[in-house]
């Protein structure tokens, strides 16, 4: 027990971390460039934030959360999801009082208390976009269009944008008594979700993934076949956007957020290799959250990815992080002197922004060596009595053997050289 994490949670180790730190220094990357700031939440919020702002007929809040009282004895829930926190800081702070849009992105971990499997852990992280003050169907392409142009820069193929509209209150409610029309005969043949869901939440019935269920479904009247015209010409101006930057998308009218305060669009990127956990990145349009939250009435749009299950799909794609580089120089060291001179140096050369390492087993000389090729050294250097009395030693590229004499007392102007060199 002691020694083991709990179910569903997964170290990353220091032979891994080199993954985690590329694709997030990718997705800032692409964020900024698309002039979106960084906004970090609290791990845990109240826990009426998330029953609200999630939704109470939502798989999160009814069994999915990890909740508690604190000593206080108020009710608190880890994070299990980015968007609401984002909602409650947006309002709080007043950012609606700024020049709008407000356009913010986020990493963060997030807690579910779900049956961990591949892809899908109980502590896991997401990368998440969410942009406020403006329901311009333009700012709902720019959101999609980040998470495609970083999936393009990573090289993920195969990958799938889908969109659909899922209405406004107005055409949503005149939907859902259709679709009640619909479903009212078909209901002791759903399964028991389904039947909870038809006085709730209905649309979401449509999202079930139960083969007896989706068999019921074939003929089911479909959101986007009901919208009004003005969430026709939101989806419709959407699609003319997504073409104008060259991004392909599929119509899937069957994709659902079924919440009061998710308007318009929605839209899924699937991967097809993962198998059930193929949905990577999930979002839409949310104009009634920051009003529902207590907030002013404020439109917003954003996605969530879940970043174990982005490297997952890398990993099916055989697509290679980019090692982190190895240290600059090691110095290898003979005699008690050398060790002390080794540590002065050592020192400076990190003062100066070199990435530099010695021993600390008290090696030989050959298993010194051996340990610089295991921290992928570029350079090394050995300082013994000879080289001290003389001050020169020998600085030697582990990549090509190439040998060059230079003075100790100069080895920071010629090592930095060198390594501007190679850049
Ligand atoms: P799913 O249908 O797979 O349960 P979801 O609808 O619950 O997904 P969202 O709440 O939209 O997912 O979260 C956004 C993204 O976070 C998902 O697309 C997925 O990549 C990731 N994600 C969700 N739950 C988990 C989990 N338990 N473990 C790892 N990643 C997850
Ligand atoms: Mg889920």
């Amino acid at each position: 027990m002691l020694t083991q994490a709990p179910r569903g949670t997964k170290d990353i180790l220091p032979s891994d971390v080199y993954k985690w730190q590329y694709v997030e220094g990718l997705f800032r990357d692409v964020c900024e460039k698309f002039g979106y700031k960084e906004i970090r939440t609290p791990g845990f919020e109240h826990t009426e934030l998330f029953k609200r702002g999630v939704g109470e007929t939502t798989d999160i809040v009814q069994k999915e959360m990890y909740s508690f009282k604190d000593n206080g004895g108020r009710e608190i829930t880890l994070k299990p999801e980015g968007t609401a926190p984002v909602v409650r800081a947006f309002i709080e702070n007043k950012l609606y009082a700024d020049t709008q849009p407000t356009k913010l992105f986020y990493i963060t971990p997030c807690f579910r208390y779900e049956r961990p499997q591949a892809g899908r852990l109980r502590a896991f992280h997401q990368f998440g976009v969410e942009v406020f003050g403006t329901d311009n169907p333009s700012v709902d392409a720019e959101v999609i269009a980040i998470a495609m142009m970083f999936f393009n820069k990573l090289q993920i193929q195969n990958l799938e944008l889908r969109i659909n509209s899922i209405g406004c209150p107005d055409c949503r409610a005149r939907y859902n008594d259709l679709l009640k029309e619909y479903l009212r005969s078909k209901l002791d043949h759903l399964c028991k979700t389904c039947q909870d869901r038809f006085d709730r939440n209905p649309m979401r019935i449509i999202d079930c993934k139960v083969e007896s269920c989706k068999e019921q479904l074939q003929d089911v009247p479909l959101m986007l076949d009901h919208i009004c015209d003005e969430c026709q010409q939101h989806f419709e101006s959407l699609k003319e956007n997504l073409q104008l930057m060259g991004i392909p998308y599929k119509v899937d009218p069957t994709i659902v957020r079924g919440l009061d305060y998710y308007r318009k669009t929605a839209f899924e990127i699937v991967s097809h290799e993962i198998g059930s956990q193929s949905t990577v990145c999930g979002g839409g349009r949310y104009d009634g959250l920051v009003e529902s939250l207590g907030g002013p009435s404020v439109p917003g749009v954003g996605f969530g990815m879940g970043i174990e299950r982005l490297l997952l799909t890398l990993e099916n794609n055989h697509i290679e992080i980019p090692q982190a580089p190895g240290v600059d120089i090691f110095i290898a060291t003979l005699g008690d002197k050398a060790v002390k001179e080794a540590t002065r140096l050592l020192h400076q050369l990190r003062m100066a922004g070199i990435s530099a390492d010695k021993d600390h087993m008290n090696r030989s000389l050959k298993a010194q060596f051996k340990y610089a090729d295991k921290l992928n050294a570029s350079y090394t250097i050995v300082i013994g009595d000879n080289e001290l009395e003389n001050d020169a030693v020998s600085l030697k590229n582990m990549k090509t053997s190439a040998q060059s004499e230079v003075k100790l007392s100069n080895i920071i102007d010629e090592l930095r050289a060198k390594l501007l060199k190679e850049e």
